[in-house]
């Protein structure tokens, strides 16, 4: 399966810095055989639309709103996303479940809602370092699998453990093989046939320096990487050790 290298620059970069991290990110992208997603902030999506215009790098906003539109002070539709030239949007992440509550319900929504919009959504899961250290990592997980992708759907799941997200610590190789395989096994029991084919992303400190043994761990369908993103050095070198078909 050809791998997916997604990159989520958080609450960083103004439009201009935006732009220029876009434009290193394209101009090397033909070389590179794996699927790229780029996720700036949402005030950076317009600029960088524009300098992906034409390339192979798919854009991405962080989160959007589950309903179509309404009243919803500050809060941005999944259609306003594909309407500035999004192909994905991010659902889910740790810390808006962490910081804002959201709940696993919450995230199906939006995951329907990115759907509406065609969009892909990337649902993210994770346990967090007391869920692991009481045994529950898989069955958190499982749980949060079950809760937050709809039925039907096409999208991609990031599994990433909250205590690796920007902390440079990540799960040994046979825990990421382990949660990714409970992952497969909950997305089949939820969707049937549909759910052996969605790619599994990970996600929680990928670095160049740990990329090629994480994805090529089994079921691992590449990587959802934070702070590495904001370097395009960095960021091309890990999908330079991905999977291509
Ligand atoms: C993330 O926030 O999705 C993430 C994986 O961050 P980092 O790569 O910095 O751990």
């Amino acid at each position: 399966m050809r791998q997916l290298v997604a990159g989520n620059w958080k609450m960083h970069k103004l439009r201009g810095p935006a732009a220029a991290l876009a434009r290193a990110i394209a101009a090397d992208s033909p070389v590179l055989g794996c699927d790229l997603l780029i996720c700036p902030p949402f005030t950076a999506l317009a600029a960088v639309a524009a300098v992906l215009r034409g390339s192979r790098v798919a854009l991405g906003a962080q989160d959007c709103h589950a309903a179509e539109s309404g009243a919803f002070t500050g809060d941005i539709a999944a259609p306003m996303l594909a309407d500035i030239g999004c192909s994905a949007v991010i659902v889910g992440h740790s810390e808006r479940r962490q910081y804002y509550g959201e709940t696993s319900a919450q995230v199906r929504a939006k995951a329907v809602a990115a759907a509406a919009a065609a969009l892909m959504a990337v649902v993210c899961v994770g346990e967090s370092e007391a869920e692991r250290d009481a045994g529950r990592a898989a069955e958190v997980v499982r749980a949060q699998v079950m809760e937050s992708v709809p039925d039907g759907f096409e999208g991609v799941v990031a599994y990433e453990p909250v205590w690796a997200i920007g902390t440079g610590r990540t799960p040994t190789l046979d825990d990421v093989a382990a949660m990714h395989a409970a992952i497969r096994q909950a997305l089949r029991h939820r969707l049937g046939l549909d759910g052996a084919g969605l790619r599994i992303l990970y996600g929680g400190s990928v670095k160049a320096q740990n990329a090629a043994a994480l994805l090529a761990v089994p079921e691992v369908g590449g990587a959802l990487v934070g702070g590495a993103s904001l370097d395009s050095g960095e960021f091309l070198r890990i999908a330079a050790v991905a999977r291509r078909g």
